[in-house]
């Protein structure tokens, strides 16, 4: 059995047993060292972020039952994509993959935050009035399925190894958890580990209520874009102890951290300016004082 076939037989396994095993570590270091006081009771959130996480893997399998690794093997098949045409080398390839994909995520994070239809779907993300490692894995469901198609497309173009894009989804995954953990890292090892990789304390920045703050930190794995694109920013300004976490407007817990609420959030209120550059929160989505339930 090639390294491909292997691939394929076993995506789900070893994406399932990262998942495990990166989310206990995280979970411990939460508990032995915290950010942040946790506002919401933790089973709460827990139970219904989680809730989510199974029912869009269920909605993956069953409308994608071969995941982005199955479009890579048939990508190559079809000798589709940069790679599967250029006779590049292989270790070239899995590196120079694996950074595309990155970028790609990233662009598309930057784009779900600047089109306000999009945002509308993102914002469930960024509606968790707490932020620990179960905030990483909260999508709606409909962003999920745009995200994976964003990634077809992606891998149709750019023909990567199908190695490279298990290393990719696991890669994901796993600094997901670590950066959205509710975790004290020394302030040195913070510094020298964004050079590498976005740390909680860098992307804590972004689930600020601060409109400008944001719109920062958009990377969820690689730290470079976006200080190459200027969307970089250190630290938020009231602290990390100090700054509220979620989305003016979005303040209601029985809505934004249950389940129904969470799926019901894209398509509440009006269409409104654009997510990115508000600086006017006075003539927002303000559902809670509108919205007659
Ligand atoms: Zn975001
Ligand atoms: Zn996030």
């Amino acid at each position: 059995m090639d390294i491909d076939s292997w691939i394929m037989a076993h995506e789900a396994a070893v994406r399932l047993s990262f998942f495990v095993g990166v989310f206990a570590v995280v979970a411990a270091w939460e508990i032995l060292a915290p950010r942040r006081r946790l506002r919401i009771p933790k089973a709460m959130r827990w139970t219904n972020n989680l809730g989510l996480v199974a029912l869009n893997t269920l909605l993956l399998r069953l409308l994608f039952p071969a995941a982005a690794v199955g479009m890579a093997a048939f990508a190559a098949r079809q000798g589709w994509g940069l790679f599967n045409y250029l006779d590049a080398p292989y270790l070239l390839g899995l590196a120079v993959s694996v950074v595309v994909l990155d970028f790609v995520i990233w662009l598309q994070h930057v784009i779900v935050h600047a089109i306000p239809l999009l945002w509308r779907l993102h914002r469930v993300h960024h509606a968790d009035l707490d932020y620990d490692l179960t905030t990483g894995a909260r999508f709606h469901p409909v962003e999920i399925v745009l995200s994976m198609l964003i990634k077809f497309t992606t891998i149709a173009v750019l023909g990567p190894p199908v190695l490279a894009v298990l290393i990719f989804e696991v890669l994901l995954n796993t600094t997901a958890m670590f950066n959205h953990g509710n975790l004290r890292l020394p302030r040195r090892l913070d510094r020298i580990l964004r050079s590498l990789v976005v740390t909680p304390d860098m992307h804590r920045v972004h689930h600020s209520v601060e409109d400008d703050e944001a719109n920062s930190n958009f990377g969820f794995n690689l730290p470079w874009w976006d200080r190459l694109f200027g969307t970089y920013r250190d630290q938020p300004r009231s602290g990390h102890e100090g700054m509220s976490i979620g989305i003016h407007g979005f303040r209601d817990s029985k809505t934004v951290q249950r389940l129904p609420g969470m799926l019901a959030l894209p398509f509440r209120g009006r269409i409104t300016g654009y997510a990115i550059n508000r600086r006017d929160w006075s003539t927002p989505e303000d559902l809670e004082t509108t919205d007659p339930r």
